[in-house]
């Protein structure tokens, strides 16, 4: 038997430097955590070489003392927390004290700092361990860090790294979010010698416009409102503005940056109405909830947390953003049709493009009754907040809790003042036998009658499935197929599913099923091909999503029968689609693409140079 030795300190932190320190980008993200909690308002970081040969962070925070420089560096050093009670209200983004350790066991590094009552600073350097006895130093008030020869001493690490370019984005995509999160904080960002981003600590707007600029502040509605104990500050995307993926997706947490699945599904499910697949919603948001309603002491990188209670979260996120995005839903302008085609081309690194904000959609709710944060349970165990929180998320699908959630917390009505009043709508005529023509106030809506009819008819289909009104038609000969006991288990779960879909499917046998009737409106549908479709993502289904598998087909169906472009239509035609139109001017076909398309007088006086 091998003998067991205690690890030295040398290799220890070499070992913990493997979790925490990833990459180059690990560092920024330790070391300007450590600048914000010493509460500096300026933070400047500059890389060379996407940041392995050298990472500078500078602040002018409260600074180190020349005596605790030293201690600085040792692990499990922090002057964040004392007791262990003060775990339970963490308010600070460090507090393990492993971070400078970590970063030293793999680096070159020098902090030179300078407490404000101090009239000297002092510098200290460490090399792999070797860390020098403090030096009396000429530096501003604050600290400085900079980190030379990133993992120097750890080849196999450097392995793993992406190309300098690729390690640059990961920074770079890191500072934008420090920015959008500490929107009081003015942060200047270089990469080699060029400033690449810079804040002016002024205020949520303008970090948010020097993050994504003028032409997408424009695409936003500001929300501002606190609900159950819940405070919601941001920007989130109209309902016809999306992204082609999850990137621009932001939330911060008592100012941590988060990625929770709770606060993520909570948002998307009430997007789901007016996005396709996939298409996501933007949305860049600080949440605020008493610091004893979250535990952030769950993960190595904090970048999940759990809460107290996981239905109130979603529950009031869910509920404010379905109020807002349905009252707010209009048709898409012409100009964001445009920006919409640019920047899903990935080009969030726009500039504005004027100073002048010209948004006008602000909703502000702040006068709020504040409920008390119920917290029935608090457990002590933190290891296993991710099966909480799938477990939550899948019982939330199965009973359908989205609504119940909604309705308990709709008790107290009037979430948002209503901003838009409803206009009225006149028809003036159908053109090219193709597009209807509205007019409302001062806009003209163009509507793409086949898109329009088909979108109709789509929501009527997903209607009476949600209702059960499937007719089933039986097969003359009913289709059994085989599978395994993975793949049996998982259907027999799910039978009940399948038959509300109007399947007529049961177990045959100990390794097979029985389909004997589909719904009529799937009657060119091909049984085989679908329960291939669902034993193949078997792994990663939790349950079987009818609605969402069932999509395309309602999509497919509502195309074929709708009114094609070109076709006259009758007066009562018209006057059934626009019936529809009044109230749903933001809908998008089956397909995703936009039904309705508003230009304003604006736009027109612009193209005859009336105004420019
Ligand atoms: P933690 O942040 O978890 O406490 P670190 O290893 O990141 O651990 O930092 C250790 C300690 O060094 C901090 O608790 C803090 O007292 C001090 N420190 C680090 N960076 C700074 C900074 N930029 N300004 C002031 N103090 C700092
Ligand atoms: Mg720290």
């Amino acid at each position: 038997m091998s003998k067991i030795n205690l690890l030295s300190s040398k290799i220890y932190n070499r070992i913990a430097a493997g979790e925490v320190i990833e990459r180059p980008a690990s560092v920024v993200k330790e070391l300007v955590e450590n600048s914000i909690d010493a509460k500096s308002n300026y933070i400047e970081i500059e890389i060379f070489n996407g940041g392995l040969s050298s990472i500078i962070i500078t602040d002018n925070g409260t600074g180190i003392e020349k005596d605790q420089l030293k201690k600085a560096l040792l692990p499990h050093a922090t002057s964040k927390i004392s007791a262990l009670n003060d775990l339970d209200a963490i308010a600070t983004l460090g507090f393990r004290g492993e971070a400078l350790p970590s970063i030293a066991s793999v680096s070159k590094i020098t902090i030179k700092s300078k407490p404000l009552n101090q009239q000297f600073g002092a510098e200290i350097h460490a090399e792999g361990d070797d860390i020098s006895s403090p030096i009396d130093c000429a530096v501003q008030d604050g600290t400085q860090i900079i980190v030379d020869n990133l993992f120097f001493n750890a080849p196999v690490r450097a392995k793993f790294l992406k190309s300098e370019k690729g390690e640059e984005g990961e920074i770079t995509s890191l500072i934008t979010k420090f920015i959008l999160g500490n929107p009081n904080i003015s942060f200047k960002y270089l990469v080699d010698g060029k400033v690449v981003l810079q804040s002016f600590g002024d205020g949520l707007e303008s970090a948010f416009l020097s993050v994504y600029g003028l032409s997408i502040l424009n695409e936003c509605f500001y929300v501002e409102t606190e609900k159950n104990g819940i405070s919601v500050k941001g920007y989130i995307g109209k309902p016809n503005y999306y992204k082609a993926n999850r990137t621009h997706q932001t939330v911060f947490l008592n100012g941590r940056n988060v990625t929770n699945n709770t606060i993520n599904s909570a948002i998307s499910n009430a997007y789901a109405p007016f996005l396709m697949k996939r298409q996501y919603p933007f949305y860049v948001l600080n949440l605020s909830l008493p610091v004893d309603a979250v535990d952030v002491n769950v993960h190595p990188n904090k970048t999940d947390v759990r809460f107290i209670n996981n239905q109130i979260v979603y529950g009031t996120l869910y509920s404010v953003f379905s109020k807002i995005l349905s009252e707010n839903r209009d048709a898409v302008s012409l100009e964001s049709f445009e920006i919409q085609k640019n920047t899903n081309k990935e080009n969030h690194q726009e500039k504005p493009t004027e100073n002048k904000v010209g948004y006008d959609t602000h909703i502000d709710n702040s006068l709020f009754e504040k409920l008390v944060f119920e917290s029935p349970i608090k457990e002590s165990d933190t290891s296993d907040v991710f099966e909480e929180n799938k477990r939550f998320l899948q019982e939330l699908e199965k009973s359908k809790l989205t609504e119940k959630t909604d309705k308990i917390i709709d008790k107290e009505e009037n979430v948002l003042t209503e901003i838009e009043v409803e206009k009225e709508l006149i028809f003036v005529g159908q053109a090219l036998n193709t597009y209807l023509i509205y007019q409302s106030g001062t806009d003209l809506y163009f509507a793409d009658q086949h898109a329009l009819h088909e979108r109709i008819l789509f929501d009527k289909i997903i209607e009476s499935f949600e209702n059960k009104n499937i007719v089933s038609q039986p097969f003359l000969t009913p289709y059994v197929f085989n599978v395994n006991t993975l793949e049996f288990n998982f259907l027999q779960n799910n039978v009940d599913i399948l038959q509300d879909m109007g399947i007529e499917i049961c177990t045959f046998g100990d390794n097979s099923f029985k389909v004997s009737a589909l719904p009529i409106f799937l009657a060119d549908f091909n049984v085989k091909k679908f329960f291939d479709g669902i034993l193949a993502d078997i792994g990663t289904l939790k349950s079987i999503n009818a609605k969402d598998i069932l999509r395309d087909k309602f999509a497919q169906k509502a195309c074929k029968s709708a009114i094609k472009s070109g076709d006259k239509l009758s007066k009562e035609e018209i006057d059934e689609l626009t019936k529809v139109l009044k109230n749903n001017l933001a809908l998008k076909c089956p397909h995703g693409r936009p039904v309705v398309i508003k230009i304003t007088k604006t736009d027109i006086d612009k193209w005859f140079k009336r105004i420019i």
